[in-house]
């Protein structure tokens, strides 16, 4: 399974910046931290100076607690206003010194006309006269901008024990100067710590891409290795974790590409033992449709497997009907298909067998498709043929039977029947031995357990010799064989002029000629004239027997040779036929390397040929010379 992996990875994404961002977050925040403190602490101490600074000495106090304590009033208050002149410093504001009685007796830097000698009106300079305590505040101006310091700070005068309230200072001050000391200080880090942080940035992409470069070499390198390429290799800048990461990175190159050529080994072997099979083997996934199909099930199915893949193996098999895919999972069992169409007969068995993995999980199914068409034609030949050799056996015993039936009823009594009764028993008899005595060289033959005692041969002697034998029998007025009992015929001979020499097992071809002619005899009940011609072709010699008989229809052509097989199955009887002289004939001259066949017209008659593999020989001319 492929994984879907994000190639574009925006910066904002990209470790490059995470590390620049970190780096610059860690800076800022320790920037804040620090100067937080110090500008705060910087912000107390200026604060507590300019106090310090503002404030009147205690010399300045008590030369006013004297001077308020004096009945001489303006003398003192002149005195007063010389102090006060000389206190006065840039950072003051006004400066004001006012008695018990609430009268101003004194001040300094007061815009707005001399008030020396009127009563107060400021309620904060009546409440500290009245509480005896003093007061600090800052406050801020809103007409010029400017924050202000404001002390109102009690006077006493000790008689005695007891310290009698004589008045007030009143002193007011502009703090900006302090404030703006420390915001310039303020500004200043604020500027120290962007330009810190900026430069930290700087660094962090540096010092990031450092890190960041072998990474992406080895990105590349891994996406080099998904898309099949091994040949590349990571630079190892060093043995840090990096370095050996990027080691194992080329180790797991090597590995895959190792692994890689294993198994496409093992898949090409694995095709060409499949293309190679003479069986045809499908695979499918689990839910049966097919993923591999070799050339020869392709073959038997008649399929191109481009168009079978990714299609069920039902469809394909063609039996939907009968069976359910989960049939073929449960129980894998042997199916036989009939894929036999008009052209030929095609049955093929298929094997299934689950493809499974260790855990159990079904991964589909292997199917082996088998040509058993051949083993199923035998298999049917073998039940027919048994129950034809039964059938055959039964019939001439039941007659039998019933004819000795009759004769044990009485009628071996009855010189009239029972001579006949009994020829019917010895020639039933003689027809069963004939049969089970053909049905013997028949099985010989197919066990193989026949050898022919092959002979030089001129063939025209031979077939001349038979030949004889069957004119013999014709002349013979007293001949007593069935097939040319009372029958007039003519037997026409055409043959080459030439001496034939053939290879063959006398005896057994004679008996395959012999054949040949009695049923020419036996199916021609009109007589008529048999044709027999021998000639020879470039390399083989043919043989022909024609009667004018009763002919073989067109259907029956095929079968002709088969054993049990007779057109006319009760006249064959009749005859004494037995239904295997015609198979007999074609094991025995396909055992000569020949071959037999028939040409007939219903009801004009028969030609059958016999053609034997024929090298020119050379013997007589050597002999002439010698
Ligand atoms: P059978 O013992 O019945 O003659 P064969 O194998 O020799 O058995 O012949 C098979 C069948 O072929 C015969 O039953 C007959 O129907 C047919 N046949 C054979 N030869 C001829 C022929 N010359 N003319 C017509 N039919 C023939």
């Amino acid at each position: 399974m492929e994984i879907k992996v994000n190639k574009k990875i925006r910066f904002f994404q990209s470790i490059h910046f995470k590390i620049a961002l970190v780096f610059a977050l860690l800076l800022l925040i320790t920037f804040q931290i620090v100067g937080a403190v110090f500008v705060q602490r910087l912000k107390t101490e200026n604060i507590k100076e300019f106090k310090q600074r503002v404030e009147l000495s205690t010399y300045v106090d008590n030369y006013l607690i004297n001077r308020l304590s004096s009945t001489n009033t303006t003398k003192a208050n002149n005195e007063i206003k010389s102090i006060l002149e000389d206190a006065n410093n840039e950072n003051i504001s006004s400066i004001q010194v006012v008695d018990s009685k609430g009268t101003i007796r004194g001040e300094a830097n007061v815009n707005d006309g001399s008030t020396v000698g009127q009563k107060t009106t400021n309620t904060k300079i009546k409440r500290v006269l009245y509480s005896g305590r003093s007061l600090t505040e800052t406050d801020y101006n809103r007409n010029d901008g400017n924050r202000y310091y404001t002390s109102i700070t009690p006077l006493f005068s000790s008689t005695g024990n007891t310290n009698t309230i004589v008045g007030v200072v009143y002193l007011r001050a502009n703090m900006e100067s302090v404030y703006q000391s420390v915001n310039s200080v303020t500004l200043m880090f604020v500027t120290a710590s962007l330009m810190a942080t900026a430069i930290g940035m700087v660094l962090a992409v540096v010092v990031s891409s450092a890190i960041t470069r072998p990474i992406d070499e080895m990105k590349r390198q891994t996406e080099r290795i998904a898309a099949g390429d091994y040949s590349g290799k990571v630079h190892v800048y060093g043995n840090d974790e990096l370095g050996q990461l990027a080691m194992e990175v080329n180790n797991l190159a090597v590995r895959i590409e190792d692994a890689q050529e294993s198994s496409d080994s093992e898949r090409r072997r694995l095709d060409s033992v499949l293309s190679h099979m003479s069986d045809g083997v499908a695979a499918t996934d689990r839910r049966g449709n097919i993923t591999i199909i070799n050339e020869m099930a392709c073959e038997y199915l008649d399929v191109d497997s481009e168009d079978v893949l990714g299609k069920s193996i039902l469809d394909v098999l063609k039996i939907r009907d009968q069976h359910t895919l989960r049939d073929l999972l449960e129980n894998q069992e042997d199916i036989l298909v009939d894929m036999s169409d008009a052209g030929h007969d095609l049955i093929l068995n298929a094997y299934f067998s689950l493809i499974q993995r260790e855990s159990g999980f079904i991964s589909g199914l292997v199917c082996v498709l088998h040509d058993v068409t051949e083993q199923q034609k035998v298999d049917r030949e073998r039940r027919q043929f048994v129950s034809n050799v039964s059938h055959e056996l039964r019939t001439p015993l039941t007659s039998m039977k019933s004819y000795l039936e009759a004769l044990n009823d009485g009628a071996w009594q009855n010189p009239e029947i029972a001579p006949t009764f009994l020829k019917v028993t010895q020639d039933e008899t003689d027809r069963m031995i004939r049969m089970v005595n053909d049905l013997l060289s028949l099985s010989r033959m197919d066990s193989g357990t026949v050898k022919l005692e092959f002979e030089l041969v001129n063939l025209n002697e031979l077939f001349n010799y038979i030949l004889d034998r069957f004119d013999m029998m014709l002349k013979k007025d007293s001949n007593d064989t069935k097939e040319t009992k009372g029958k007039n015929y003519t037997i026409k001979r055409d043959f080459t002029k030439r001496d034939l020499w053939v290879e063959i097992d006398t005896d057994k071809f004679i008996q395959v000629v012999d054949n040949i002619m009695n049923n020419a005899i036996k199916y021609s009940p009109d007589g008529g004239v048999i044709t027999c011609r021998l000639l020879e072709t470039h390399n083989h010699v043919i043989m022909s027997i024609t009667d004018q008989g009763l002919g073989i229809p067109r259907k029956d052509l095929g079968h002709i040779f088969d054993r049990f097989f007779r057109v006319d199955k009760a006249r064959s009887r009749a005859q004494g036929g037995t239904g295997l002289g015609l198979a007999i004939s074609k094991e025995v001259i396909e055992m000569h390397h020949g071959k037999i066949w028939v040409d007939s017209i219903e009801g004009k008659g028969s030609t059958f040929y016999i053609s034997l593999p024929y090298e020119e020989y050379e013997g007589e001319d050597l002999w002439d010379e010698e």
